[in-house]
C-alpha cells in the first residue's frame, strides 16, 4: 500500500488574497491565522484521507480509481491483491495493460458512460477462469468529481458473487423442479398463511376452483367454499398449525354432477428456516373410485358373511331335521330289538341300526366339516384328565376290536402331564377316527395307540399321537390324498369297508386347530401309523378332578405280569412302575406258575398277578385255575384283564377268586382303583373298578325324572329308553307343565328340551333356579337341544343348566348324563347332609326307593354254571329247557302286562311267580328278582309301581332271552 498523496494546498475561496493592504503587525497576525487555519484544513484533510483510506480498505470490496484517461490512480489492498501488483506499480496503468484487451475495452466504455452520463453503473460480469471454472463479479461504478464537481475521472467498487450465484441457481433449479412436480401432480397442492390466506397452489387446484393463482393468493376458503366448509378448514388448519402434526382425513362432498366424491386430504405446517410455523399446506386427491371399491367390498363381506351364517344355519337346521327322524329310527329300533324277534327280524332291524348309525355318521361329518369350512367351528379350551379321556375312548371302541379278534392296546409314558386344558372332546373325536379305521382295515393282529410329550413348556405342551395298526395299509400315492375330504385309499373299499372319506378330512382340520400336523406312514400289507400331534395348555389336576393315583401300601409290592401281547406287557409294566410296584412279565400262564414257583423259592412271592385272559395254550382263567389248584404257595390276588364276555360270569369269578375282571384297554385309574382295593384286603370279589365295569351293561338304580319335552316322538324313545333302564318318567309338554310338576312332585333330575311352546327350557330354567334361591335346594337339569351349533352348550349351562346332550339323544350319553348330575348332587346333598350315607357314584349304594335294590342289577345275565348244575350238566336237557322258556315267556310276561293294566292282582302274582322259577333255573338274578317284587305286589294287592317295574323286567328278560336264544340257535354261552 502507498502512502496517500499529500493533498493540494490550493487556496480555499474564502481566503484573502495576499497582495491586500494591511499594516505589518496585523499582517503578521493574519498571516500566523492564515497558517493556522492552511494546518487544520491539512489536518482536516489528512484525517478525511485516512478516514476513507480505512474505509476502503476494510470493506469486503474490490476498490479503485481511474482518471479520464482511464490510468489507474488508486486501488485498495484487496484490488492490488487481485491483480499480484503493488499500488505504485499499478498507478498510471490502464485496463488495456492489465486485462485481456475485449475484456479491457469493455471496462473503458463502461468508463466512459459513467464519465458521459454522471450516473452510476451497475452490471453482474461473467468471467471464465483459468481453470475453465464460471465466475461472477458485481460491479459499481460512479464518477469522481473534483472540488467545482467537474468529472475528473471514474471510480468502481466490485464483489465476486459467484457462490452467491450458484446459491441462487439451486435454489432457482430445486424451485423449477418443486415447481414441476406440482404442476405435474395428480394433487392438488396449497399453501396458506397462518391467517388462512392462500400463498400458493398448484394448477390443479386453481383449475378446480376455477380462478387463476395472482386472483388465489391472498384469498381465504370463505371467498370459495360454503361458510361451513371453510370453517370447517380453518378450524383444521388451525389445530395444524398449533400442533404442528400432519392431519389426515377423507372429506365427502357433492360434486358438480351431484354425484357422492370423496377426496383425501394431507395437511402439514410450513416450517421457516428457524423452525417457526409460518403457514400450512395440504394437498387433496380423488379418492372416490378407491371408497367406491372399499364400500362395494364392505357390502359384498358383509354378503358373504350372512351367506355363511345363512348357510351355518341352515346346516345347524338341516342336520337337525334329518337328526330329529334319524333319532326316531334308531331309538324305535333299539326298542324293538329289545323285545322277542324272529332271527330273520333281528337281523332285518341289526341292517336298519348299523344304515342309521353310519347316515348318522356322515350327517355328523358332514356338519363338522362344514362349520371348519365356514370357520365356525371354535375349539372349548377346558381342562380335562388326558389319561381318562383316551381311556374313555378306547373303551368305547374296545368291543369293536374285541368282535375281530384284535388286540387295542393304548401306552400313556408318566411324563405326560395328567391335567391338560382344551378341547376333549375334539381330541377324542380325532382319536376315534384313527382307532376306528385302524380298527375297521385290520383284519388280525394289533391296533397301539401311543402318546408321547414333545415339548413341555411352562404353561403348554405339545404331544404326539401314533394310532399303529398291521392292517391292509396304504398305496403310497394315496397316503397324502386321503387327507382330503371324500377320498379314499381306493374306490373299492368303500364297498368293502364302508364310509364316506370325510373321517380324516374332518380330523386334519381339527388337528389343524389344535396347533398341531397329522401324516401317515404305511406300507400296503404292512399296516398304517397315523400320527399327529396337538398343543395343549397345562391345568392344575384339581381343575381336571384328577386324583393323583398314590398309594403308599402299593410301593414295593411285587407284581407279576402274563399277557402274550408284549406290548400289552410292556404298558402294563409301565404302569405299575409308575407306582413303585415290581413288576415282571412272561408271555404265558406256564411261564407264569414257572416264575411264581422261582419267586417262591427266593422266598420272595409274588402277591400280585395281572393276567391276560385271552391267551393261546393256557389262557387267564385256566391259569387262574392252576394258581387257585396249587397249594403249596400263599394265593397271590389274581386281576384279569379280558376282552369281554367272560366278564358277566360272576360264579366263574368268584370260582377263581378272582380280584377284578378289567375289560381291555384297562384304564390307568380303574387297574390303580382295583389293585388298591384288592390289595386293601376289601372283598376281593367286588372291587369298585368291577362294579363299574359292570353297570356299564345293566341297569342302574331308577330315578325319578321329569322330561320336558314338546315332540310326540321324542317323548316316546325318551320315555321308553328311561323306562326300560328302569326309571320312573314324568313328561311335560312345555316350560310352564315343567314348572308345576316341578312344583308338585319329587324329581331326581330334570331333563330339559330348549325349544318348547309357551315357555323354552332356558326360561323354565331360570324360574327353576329362582326358586331354589329360596329354598337353597338344586335339582340338577340336563339340557337336550337338537341345535348342534356352537354356543348352544354355553347358554344352556348360563341359563342355570348343569349339563347339556346334543340330540338324537343317545342311550349311553343319557344315562350316564342322568347318573353324572344326580352323583353329583348326591355328592353335595351327602356333604351337606351327614344324616345320609356317603354313596359316590356307586349305584348300589344308592337305592332310589324301597321298591328298588340295585344290587339285583349287577348279577350276569345268565349264569351257565348255575343253569347246567340244574339239570345235572346236561347240555341236551339244557336246550330242551331253554326251547319250552323260549316259547312260554312271551304268554307269561303279556299276561303280567295285563293284569298290571287291568288292576288283577292274582293273576299278576301268579305269572310273575312262574316268570321268576324260569329264571332263577338259569340263574338270571336280576330278572327273577323283578318278577319277584312283581310277584310280592300281586300278593300284597297291589299294582301301584307295577308299571315300571314291569318295564324293567321286560327290558331285562329281552336280554335274558336274547342270551338263552343264541344259545339254542348257535351253541354259544354269553
Ligand atoms: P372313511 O373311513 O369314512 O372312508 P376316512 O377319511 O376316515 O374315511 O379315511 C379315508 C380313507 O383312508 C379310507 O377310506 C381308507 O381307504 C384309508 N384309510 C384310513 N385309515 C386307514 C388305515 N388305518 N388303514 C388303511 N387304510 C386307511
Amino acid at each position: 500500500m502507498t502512502e496517500p498523496h499529500r493533498p493540494t494546498t490550493d487556496r480555499p475561496s474564502n481566503e484573502r488574497p495576499p497582495g491586500d493592504r494591511v499594516t505589518a503587525a496585523s499582517h503578521t497576525s493574519e498571516m500566523a491565522e492564515l497558517w493556522r487555519r492552511v494546518e487544520q484544513l491539512e489536518r482536516e484533510q489528512r484525517d478525511a484521507e485516512a478516514l476513507y483510506l480505512s474505509l476502503v480498505e476494510t470493506v469486503p470490496l474490490y476498490v479503485f480509481r481511474k482518471d479520464t484517461d482511464g490510468k489507474i490512480t488508486f486501488g485498495n489492498k484487496l484490488y492490488c491483491d487481485s491483480l499480484s501488483r503493488s499500488l505504485d506499480e499499478l498507478i498510471g496503468l490502464r485496463d488495456v495493460e492489465l486485462f485481456p484487451k475485449k475484456q479491457a475495452e469493455k471496462y473503458r466504455q463502461d468508463d466512459l458512460r459513467v464519465m458521459r452520463t454522471g450516473e452510476m453503473f451497475h452490471d453482474i460480469e461473467e468471467h471464465t477462469n483459468a481453470d475453465g471454472a464460471t465466475s461472477y463479479v458485481e460491479v459499481f461504478k460512479t464518477p469522481v468529481r473534483d472540488g467545482a464537481g467537474r468529472i475528473v475521472g471514474v471510480q468502481g467498487m466490485y464483489r465476486d458473487i459467484t457462490a452467491q450465484k450458484g446459491a441462487e441457481a439451486a435454489l432457482n433449479d430445486s424451485q423449477a423442479r418443486y415447481n414441476s412436480l406440482m404442476e405435474s401432480l395428480p394433487l392438488s397442492v396449497w399453501s396458506k398463511d397462518l391467517d388462512g390466506r392462500f400463498t400458493f397452489a398448484n394448477r390443479l387446484f386453481c383449475e378446480n376452483l376455477d380462478c387463476s393463482l395472482e386472483a388465489l393468493v391472498g384469498k381465504t376458503d370463505f371467498d370459495y367454499f360454503p361458510d361451513d366448509l371453510a370453517e370447517k378448514y380453518r378450524a383444521d388448519d388451525r389445530r395444524v398449525a398449533e400442533s404442528g402434526a400432519v392431519l389426515e382425513d377423507v372429506e365427502e362432498f357433492l360434486n358438480a354432477e351431484g354425484h357422492q366424491s370423496y377426496v383425501q386430504v394431507l395437511k402439514a405446517p410450513v416450517f421457516d428456516a428457524q423452525g417457526h410455523v409460518v403457514g400450512t399446506q395440504g394437498m387433496a386427491w380423488d379418492v372416490t373410485a378407491r371408497r367406491q371399491a372399499e364400500v362395494a367390498m364392505e357390502r359384498a363381506k358383509q354378503a358373504a358373511e350372512d351367506a355363511n351364517r345363512a348357510k351355518s344355519q341352515f346346516l345347524a337346521n338341516m342336520s337337525h331335521e334329518i337328526r330329529t327322524p334319524l333319532n326316531g329310527v334308531i331309538g324305535m329300533t333299539d326298542l324293538i330289538m329289545a323285545t322277542r324277534l324272529t332271527a330273520d327280524q333281528r337281523e332285518h332291524l341289526s341292517l336298519v341300526q348299523e344304515s342309521a348309525e353310519s347316515l348318522l355318521e356322515v350327517i355328523n361329518d358332514i356338519l363338522d366339516f362344514s362349520k371348519i369350512e365356514a370357520g365356525k367351528l371354535d375349539l372349548d379350551n377346558l381342562p380335562f384328565a388326558v389319561r381318562d379321556s383316551i381311556g374313555d375312548a378306547m373303551r368305547l371302541l374296545s368291543v369293536r376290536a374285541h368282535n375281530k379278534g384284535l388286540e387295542l392296546a393304548y401306552r400313556i409314558p408318566p411324563e405326560v402331564p395328567i391335567a391338560l386344558r382344551g378341547d376333549a372332546g375334539r381330541l377324542r373325536q380325532v382319536l376315534l377316527n384313527l382307532v376306528g379305521n385302524a380298527i375297521k382295515f385290520t383284519v388280525e393282529g394289533e391296533v397301539v395307540v401311543v402318546v408321547e410329550l414333545i415339548e413341555q413348556g411352562d404353561d403348554a405342551v405339545e404331544l404326539q399321537f401314533t394310532v399303529r395298526d398291521t392292517g391292509i395299509g396304504i398305496e403310497p400315492d394315496k397316503q397324502q390324498t386321503i387327507f382330503e375330504a371324500f377320498e379314499q385309499a381306493d374306490g373299492s373299499t368303500t364297498r368293502q369297508y364302508g364310509g364316506t372319506g370325510l373321517g380324516l378330512a374332518v380330523s386334519a382340520r381339527l388337528v389343524e386347530l389344535m396347533g398341531g400336523e397329522i401324516g401317515v406312514e404305511s406300507a400296503p400289507g404292512q399296516g398304517s401309523t397315523f400320527h399327529f400331534t396337538a398343543r395343549f395348555g397345562t391345568a392344575d389336576p384339581s381343575e381336571a378332578a384328577v386324583v393323583p393315583l398314590d398309594a403308599e401300601e402299593l410301593r414295593g409290592l411285587k407284581v407279576l405280569i402274563v399277557d402274550d401281547n408284549s406290548t400289552n406287557r410292556l404298558i402294563l409294566e409301565e404302569m405299575v412302575h409308575g407306582w413303585e410296584m415290581r413288576p415282571q412279565s412272561v408271555e404265558s400262564g406256564p411261564a407264569a406258575l414257572a416264575a411264581m414257583w422261582t419267586a417262591l423259592e427266593a422266598h420272595d412271592p409274588y402277591r400280585l398277578v395281572l393276567c391276560d385272559g385271552n391267551m393261546p395254550t393256557m389262557d387267564g382263567y385256566s391259569l387262574a385255575r392252576r394258581i387257585n389248584d396249587t397249594r403249596d404257595f400263599e394265593r397271590p390276588v389274581v386281576i384279569m384283564l379280558t376282552s369281554g364276555g367272560m366278564v358277566d360270569q360272576g360264579a366263574l369269578r368268584d370260582e377263581l377268586c378272582l380280584a377284578a375282571c378289567l375289560i381291555k384297554p384297562v384304564k390307568q385309574s380303574d387297574l390303580f382303583d382295583a389293585v388298591a382295593t384288592a390289595m386293601a384286603g376289601d372283598d376281593p370279589t367286588r372291587s369298585e373298578a368291577t362294579v363299574h365295569e359292570e353297570t356299564e351293561h345293566s341297569t342302574t338304580v331308577g330315578r325319578r325324572i321329569l322330561l320336558a319335552e314338546d315332540s310326540v316322538v321324542n317323548q316316546k324313545l325318551a320315555v321308553g329308553l328311561l323306562e326300560r333302564r328302569g326309571h320312573v318318567v314324568r313328561v311335560a309338554n312345555n316350560g310352564k307343565e315343567t314348572l308345576e310338576l316341578f312344583e308338585r312332585e319329587p324329581f331326581d333330575v330334570i331333563l330339559m328340551d330348549v325349544q318348547m311352546p309357551e315357555m323354552d327350557g332356558l326360561e323354565a330354567t331360570a324360574a327353576i333356579r329362582a326358586k331354589e334361591a329360596i329354598s337353597g335346594r338344586h335339582m340338577p337339569i340336563i339340557a337336550m337341544t337338537a341345535h348342534a351349533m356352537q354356543g348352544d352348550r354355553e347358554r344352556c349351562l348360563a341359563a342355570g343348566m348343569d349339563d347339556y346332550l346334543a340330540k338324537p339323544i343317545r342311550a349311553e350319553g343319557l344315562f350316564a348324563a342322568i347318573e353324572a348330575a344326580v352323583g353329583c348332587h348326591e355328592d353335595e346333598e351327602a356333604e351337606n347332609d351327614e344324616a345320609r350315607s356317603a354313596c359316590g357314584n356307586e349305584a348300589a349304594a344308592c337305592p332310589a326307593d324301597d321298591s328298588t335294590t340295585a344290587g339285583e342289577m349287577h348279577d350276569p345275565v345268565i349264569d351257565w354254571i348255575e343253569a347246567l348244575d340244574r339239570v345235572g350238566d346236561d347240555e341236551e336237557l339244557l336246550r330242551d329247557v331253554v326251547d319250552a322258556f323260549l316259547q312260554e315267556s312271551p304268554a307269561l310276561l303279556d299276561n303280567v302286562r295285563q293284569a298290571i293294566d287291568l288292576d288283577d292282582t292274582k293273576t299278576l302274582q301268579r305269572a310273575a311267580h312262574t316268570l321268576k322259577t324260569s329264571f332263577g333255573h338259569f340263574g338270571a338274578i336280576a330278572a327273577a328278582e323283578l318278577a319277584r317284587e312283581l310277584e310280592s305286589l300281586g300278593s300284597e294287592g297291589r299294582t301301584d309301581g307295577a308299571a315300571p317295574l314291569y318295564g324293567r323286567l321286560q327290558e331285562r328278560a329281552g336280554v335274558v332271552l336274547d342270551a338263552l336264544k343264541r344259545y339254542f340257535d348257535q351253541g354259544i354261552k354269553t
